[in-house]
């Protein structure tokens, strides 16, 4: 049997990272993301340039250059999870032409915890670890556990930000969703569960899908 072809959708917060990975190590497929995929892949001759004459110009890579290069790291994979991709529509038509998906999962989350789950991030200055003002304090607030670095909130996880970013989720990503859930391939999985639970529910549905 060939390795499974799962694309994970859902918004910032919704702990499409986290189960991506246990996705990758369950299964042994590739974690495709399309940051990682351009990055790798930033000298690629596409028809409309190489991203990296986009990235360096500081300009967004457009929709054509980043369907080739997810494309190519599709082809170079033995099996996959996709994540952050397809994000607008024409992306998600493109994705239907290049492949055939075994599994569409939703990490289907409430608004509102996903605001709680981002703005409660904190990140150490000193060393990069991560904490959640609720989830996983520190033992002492605003101080790491591991060097007693100063924990600080990131610009993207303020609370303005992080509406504005589910925002942008509604507007292009909810086309997507919609797509998949018409043509009947949608699976949604409560993402509102511990971590352990949410994985739970999405290995049963990718047992049930290959
Ligand atoms: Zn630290």
């Amino acid at each position: 049997m060939s390795q499974p072809k799962i694309l994970l959708l859902g918004p910032p917060g919704a702990g499409k990272g986290t189960q991506s990975k246990n996705i990758a190590e369950t299964y042994d497929v590739d974690h495709v993301t399309t940051g990682d995929a351009l990055r790798a892949n930033k000298d690629m001759e596409t028809e409309h340039g190489t991203p990296r004459s986009f990235m360096e110009a500081g300009e967004l890579v457009p929709d054509p250059v980043v369907n080739e290069i997810v494309q190519a790291a599709l082809e170079d994979a033995d099996g996959f999870v996709l994540d952050g991709y397809p994000r607008n529509l024409s992306q998600a038509e493109y994705l239907d032409d290049i492949t055939d998906l075994d599994l569409v999962a939703l990490l289907d989350v409430d608004h509102g915890e996903l605001v709680d789950r981002l703005t409660g991030r904190r990140v150490c200055s000193e060393c990069g670890a991560n904490y959640h003002v609720e989830f996983s304090p520190p033992e002492e607030e605003g101080v790491c556990d591991e060097c007693g670095g100063e924990l600080i909130q990131r610009d993207d996880d303020n609370e303005e930000t992080v509406k504005e970013r589910l925002n942008v989720f509604d507007e292009n990503t909810q086309p997507v969703i919609d797509y998949y859930d018409d043509e009947g391939e949608l699976v949604r999985i409560d993402g509102e569960g511990t971590p352990d639970e949410v994985w739970a529910d999405l290995q049963a549905a990718i047992e049930d899908a290959v």
